[in-house]
Order: structure tokens, then sequence, then C-alpha cells
């Protein structure tokens, strides 16, 4: 039985979506941020958030919390993973960007504490994948698959985790391999599109919090699939949700898919 309220610590608390994580937990009877962390007590201006927490730099506090969420950067997600795995505290992550080096560590520390991820923590994106996956089954090989996203200026890595999510999803339809099947990008003399590839392109500007579109484009008929995100709360919500579902389970790796449709 979860201990009433599940203590939080959140690693990148004074960050876009730290911030929102401070906010969305404000006020919660079944779960308290109890750890706020930032990477240098001179990145937080003071007290963060609606509760008025003191930072600290010390990533180590996951470990004394009941469940840690992370959303920084892949270095301090890592890092935030191992002491986690030492303490046996759950972790949920939505940090992008990392190397495939980062997660197969990712993995190996999994099988000694449960690590919660997922690229999008929305439930209508979550929804999407598995709409994109059904769609690009039903096409078959005579469908051209194509992802757009779109992200605030502020955006490190690209094409986002989402967009990757979302063209693993299709690739999984069509039973080929992202990886063999991506185009990351086209320029100059590209050549005409192969059958079994997978494109993306990606747009940076504004504070556009995020817009993803899969695109279906066969002879005669094209369809597209949305999400427009307008709230980055959708996150830090189902990112706390996560964190609640999380809380007891045995080691292990888990997602969205996990919580939407097995709880
Ligand atoms: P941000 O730059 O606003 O915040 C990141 C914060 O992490 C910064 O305050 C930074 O100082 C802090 N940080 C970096 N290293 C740290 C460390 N060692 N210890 C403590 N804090 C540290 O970025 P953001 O928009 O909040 O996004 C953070 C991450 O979450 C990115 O990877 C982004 O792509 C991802 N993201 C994921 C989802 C999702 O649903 N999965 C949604 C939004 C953003």
């Amino acid at each position: 039985m979860a201990p009433s309220p599940i203590q939080l610590a959140i690693v990148g608390a004074a960050g876009r979506m730290g911030s929102s994580l401070l906010e969305n937990a404000a006020g919660r009877d079944d779960l308290q941020i109890s750890h706020a962390i930032v990477r240098t007590e001179r990145s937080a201006t003071g007290e963060l958030g609606p509760e008025k927490l003191q930072p600290t730099d010390d990533i180590a506090a996951v470990g004394r919390a009941d469940v840690a969420i992370d959303f920084s950067a892949p270095e301090a997600f890592l890092d935030a993973a191992k002491h986690c795995a030492d303490a046996g505290v759950p972790l949920v992550s939505g940090t992008t960007g990392l190397s495939e080096v980062q997660w197969r560590e990712i993995d190996d520390l999994s099988s000694e504490v449960p690590i919660f991820y997922a690229a999008n923590y929305s439930v209508g994106i979550n929804i999407l994948a598995h709409l994109v996956e059904r769609a690009a089954s039903g096409f078959g090989d005579g469908v051209d698959i194509e992802i757009f996203e779109a992200h605030h200026r502020h955006k490190v890595d690209a094409p986002s985790g989402t967009a990757k999510l979302l063209g693993r999803a299709a690739a999984e339809g069509r039973s080929l391999n992202l990886e063999d099947s991506a185009t990351w990008a086209r320029h100059g003399h590209t050549g005409p599109r192969g059958d079994d590839e997978i494109g993306f392109q990606v747009l940076r500007g504004g504070d556009i919090v995020g817009e993803h579109t899969t695109y279906f484009c066969a002879d005669g008929e094209r369809l597209e699939l949305t999400h427009r995100a307008t709230d980055r709360g959708i996150f830090a919500r189902g990112a706390l949700r996560a964190a609640r579902w999380l809380y007891g389970r045995p080691p292990g790796r888990y997602n969205m898919s996990d919580v939407l449709f097995d709880e």
C-alpha cells in the first residue's frame, strides 16, 4: 500500500518541466514533493514552486524519496538512475536525447530498480502511437510514411523523442526496423524516395509546446494523424500519474502503455 502522500524527488526542478511538476503536484494529498534537485544552487533563484521548496544540488537526494521524477539532461538522468538503483527508489524519466550506450546502461539498471520512461507523457500522444501502428499495418507496403514535428526554439535535440516514438510505432506496424528505415534529414540530390523509408521533418521556433503529425501518403489518398500540445501540464500530470502507478512495482522497464491500457 502506498504511504500517503508519496514523497517525490524532482531532478531538473528549476527547468520548464520541473516547474510544471511543482505546480501540478501542489496541494495534492496523494503525493508531495520532498526534494527539488537543481544542477547548481545558483540555477534556482530562491525557493521553487507554489509550495516554496528549498532546492538542493545533491542528486543523491533521489535516494531519500519514495519515487524520483527526472526531466533534466541525459547525464543527469543516468546519474539519478544510478543513485536510485543504489537506494532502491523507482525512477520516472522523460529526458530525451540519450545515446545508445546510455540507454544500455539504463536497461542494465532496470534489473535492479523499476524505471519508467516515456518520450512523451501525454495521454493523447500515447493513444496516437497506437493509432499510427494500426494505420501503418492497415496500409501495408503501399504507403509512404513521414513524421513531422515542431517545438519551441529552446529544444536542443532533434527529431524529438516523440517523433522517434511515432517512427517506432509506424515501423512496428510495417514490420520494419526504424534504424534501417529512418531518413532523418534530406538535402541536395537525394534520389527518389525508398519504399520502406520513414522520413522525419523538424521545425523549431517560438514557444511551440509540441506538434506531431504522421502522414500516410498512398496513391490517391493521404491520411494525417496529428497531435497538438498546448500546455506542458499534460506531460507533468502524466508523469505524476506514472509515479503513483510505479510505486511498489518490481524492477523492470515500464512505459505509458502499461498505465493507460493495463491500469
Ligand atoms: P529545461 O532546460 O527547461 O530544464 C532542464 C533542467 O534540468 C534545467 O533547469 C537544468 O539546469 C537541469 N539539469 C541539468 N542537469 C542537471 C543535474 N545534473 N541535476 C539537476 N538538474 C539538472 O528543459 P525542459 O523543457 O524542462 O526539458 C527537460 C527534458 O525533458 C528534455 O530532455 C526534454 O526533451 C524532455 N521533455 C520530455 C517530455 C516528455 O513528455 N517525455 C516533455 C517535455 C520535455
